[in-house]
């Protein structure tokens, strides 16, 4: 079955006609690729792709008009590469311009690192130790909710060895693809204060310290560089502040940005590139004809396209359903606090590992952030959770005081948590003009770049660097 090797990947022979216009500079006349679930060849090495036959849809179907419903990191990257490659873009947005959402007050990392995600052994055993202590970093509010426990079983099936292993390879190659995508956009002048000093994994105890050494090795056979140092070693890297820790995990391919004027300057480059942002529009209904979409609903305004990227975040569960698809997600909330005047800054952003307390200069800011908290799809502050936050940072930094925070008003923002720790991302079956782009929990941020380029190949039947087979929408029915 397996005939020729294009590109990179094999395609089955009846497809190879169709698949080489992606060689061809025009365009204009060639296919476009409908389902990103690629069957992937395992016994070959370098990784090998095979298109299933319904991977094609006729060239009378090229998408011209894009609507991407969700104006967060995710919609608005996925916006820029759509344009970038000719399309017709306008993103649908419910809040009101600019709007602190969760890709505005989060740490502002992109972290190779993390390459394990959040469904791992010891995860559920670690849940259920913390979520007893209202100042620790996790908890689940407990609540007679069906999709709630299905979230959980989903989420221990999902915490596997094996699993754990095949995802961080592949969040290895997205998180490394997205940082030389950061430092593009900083090269071409976007204004972000994108900083390349690395990430420290601060641990306060030798034996946290053995463990983030362990998870060290992990991540170095995957490629990525990692430190492991010693008190005076971690004091050398960061002399400005001091921090009782003893030792670090230093993680020199990690960097952090200011997201908030990311997000700005992101929304007005879109912008200035040609792409309609419609803002406060909540998206209210998405009217289907068959197995296409045909236009989304904002209270009394249609809005036609040819093509739909549900990038809502926490909320595509719910807009998902409308359509009969399958999206499990709980939203985490998670909380920050930005210190205008900080009393010292450290140069580099860290993880204050105990605590799970993420910590990153931004300019002469020093953002504190971190809790997952899993209560439902709501803003609302728990200002016991704060005060965790704020105690755990003293205790690591402790030339602050509690009382520096006092007049700080937190923020709070929800990070779309899928139960496998995985985003979804590609076309979904059920569909032939709907890709999904959502679920990247703690590393939307990160990813951004990424995921809008992948959006906008499968948009274009471009074939995406990446094997999307472990982040399929459709992985959960
Ligand atoms: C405390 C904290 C720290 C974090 N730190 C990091 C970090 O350091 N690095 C990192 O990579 N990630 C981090 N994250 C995670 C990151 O912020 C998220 O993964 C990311 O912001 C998700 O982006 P999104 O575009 O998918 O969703 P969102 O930013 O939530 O955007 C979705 C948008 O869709 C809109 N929407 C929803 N429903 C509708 C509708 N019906 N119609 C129209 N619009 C709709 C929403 O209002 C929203 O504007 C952090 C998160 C938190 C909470």
């Amino acid at each position: 079955m397996i005939a020729t090797l294009f590109n990179g990947a094999f395609v089955t022979e009846n497809l190879t006609e169709k698949l080489l216009w992606h060689a061809s500079p025009d365009r204009a006349t060639a296919p476009t690729l409908r389902s990103p679930r690629l069957v992937f060849g395992e016994a070959l090495n370098p990784p090998v792709f095979i298109l299933p036959p319904s991977a094609l849809i006729p060239p009378s179907s090229v998408s011209r008009h894009v609507i991407i419903i969700g104006g967060g990191v995710i919609g608005l990257s996925s916006a820029l590469a759509a344009r970038r490659k000719g399309l017709e873009v306008t993103v649908v947005d419910d809040r009101p311009p600019l709007h602190h959402g969760c890709s505005f007050g989060n740490a502002g990392m992109i972290v190779p690192s993390h390459v394990v995600p959040l469904a791992a052994p010891g995860m559920v055993a670690l849940g259920l130790k913390w979520m007893w202590n209202p100042e620790s970093p996790f908890y689940i509010r407990p609540r007679l909710s069906l999709d709630l426990l299905r979230w959980g079983y989903q989420f221990w099936k999902a915490s596997t060895k094996e699993r754990v292993s095949a995802a961080s390879r592949l969040l290895a190659a997205l998180h490394l693809d997205s940082r030389r995508r950061y430092e593009q956009l900083a090269a071409d002048g976007l204004d972000f204060g994108l900083v390349q000093r690395g990430l420290l994994m601060l641990c306060q105890t030798q034996q946290t310290l053995d463990e983030e050494a362990h998870a060290a090795e992990f991540v170095r056979q995957l490629g990525i560089p990692a430190n492991v140092l010693d008190r005076t070693e971690t004091d050398a890297l960061d002399p400005d502040v001091h921090m009782s820790v003893c030792g670090a995990v230093h993680f020199p391919l990690d960097a952090h940005f200011d997201p908030g004027r990311f997000m700005q300057s992101l929304h007005r480059l879109v912008q200035t590139e040609g792409v309609r942002i419609l803002r406060s529009k909540p998206v209210t209904g998405i009217e289907r004809e068959g197995r296409r979409i045909r236009a989304v609903r904002s209270e009394n305004e249609t809005i036609d396209g040819d093509e739909f990227v549900l990038a809502a975040g926490s909320w595509s569960t719910g807009l998902g359903q409308q359509l009969d698809l399958s999206l499990p997600m709980q939203p985490g909330k998670g909380y920050s606090l930005t210190l205008p005047n900080p009393r010292c800054l450290p140069q580099l952003c860290s993880i204050l590992t105990e605590a799970r307390v993420a910590l990153t200069p931004m300019g002469a800011r020093l953002r504190v952030g971190g809790t997952m908290e899993m209560s439902g799809l709501n803003e609302a502050i728990s200002p016991k959770r704060v005060q965790g936050i704020i105690r755990s940072f003293v205790r690591y930094f402790p030339e602050f005081t509690e009382a520096d925070f006092e007049g700080i008003s937190p923020w709070a923002g929800l990070r779309p948590c899928a139960p496998d720790g995985l985003p979804y991302l590609g076309r979904t079956s059920r569909f032939e003009n709907l890709t999904i782009a959502t679920g990247h929990a703690m590393m939307g941020m990160s990813l951004g770049p990424v995921t809008g380029e992948i959006v906008g190949q499968l948009l274009t039947g471009e074939q995406p660097a990446h094997d999307l087979t472990l982040v399929s929408p459709d992985r959960f029915g």
